[in-house]
This record gives structure tokens, C-alpha cells and sequence, in this order.
């Protein structure tokens, strides 16, 4: 039944099937190994689990710890943030060379507001 990486909604789904055919949270708790108030909150609250061991049980992909983007706040697979916009060659000349000379030895992004 645990299909690895299956999603939130098919995890709902299943859950839900389950519910109609053993018509008690607990009844279905006890199948996918998770408390009856787990399998309700997901179902009828669209909670989605966090920790490992329960995600691990519905066969939800594991939440690892990822570095939030000190600009943005998102969570990147890129190195750069990919939310920030370059300013124009305009504003460029705007920053002191002293600025600029220290932007590009260390490889900064002339970005707005940065
Ligand atoms: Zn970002």
C-alpha cells in the first residue's frame, strides 16, 4: 500500500478510502500505523505531517533541513537566489567604486536593495 513518494493528496486519499471502509479513525490509524487524531487531522484538516517517522509510514518523502535564503526567506536548489532581480547597468554606476571593487572581488550580485 506504502508506495514510496506518493503525495500529501494521495495520502488523503487513501486515508479516506480506508475511513469509509473501516469506519473508525482509530481502525485506520491502526493500519497505517499512526494515531487515530493523526489520520483525522490529515484527512479532515489538511494537516501535513512533519516528522520523519510518520511521513516515513504513509510513504511521504522525508522533510530533510535546508538553509532558508538570507534575502527571500524560500528554500533554493540554486546557489543564487532566484527571487532577487539584477538592477540595471544604470544604477550600477551609482555604487561607489570602492563598493563595486569589493562586490566583484567577492563575487556579490549587484542586486537591489543589497
Ligand atoms: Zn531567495
Amino acid at each position: 500500500m506504502d508506495a514510496k513518494g506518493q503525495n500529501i493528496h494521495e495520502v488523503v486519499k487513501n486515508l479516506t478510502q480506508a475511513y469509509l471502509r473501516d469506519g473508525t479513525w482509530s481502525a485506520v490509524g491502526r493500519k497505517f500505523g499512526i494515531t487515530a487524531g493523526t489520520a483525522h487531522r490529515i484527512v479532515m484538516r489538511g494537516y501535513e505531517p512533519k516528522s520523519a517517522h510518520i511521513r516515513a509510514k504513509l510513504g511521504l518523502p522525508v522533510f530533510l533541513l535546508a538553509p532558508a535564503c538570507p534575502v527571500c526567506g524560500s528554500v533554493h536548489t540554486t546557489k543564487r537566489c532566484t527571487k532577487r532581480r539584477i538592477k540595471s547597468h544604470v544604477t550600477l554606476l551609482d555604487i561607489p567604486v570602492s563598493d563595486l571593487r569589493w562586490m566583484l572581488e567577492h563575487r556579490e550580485d549587484v542586486i537591489n536593495g543589497n
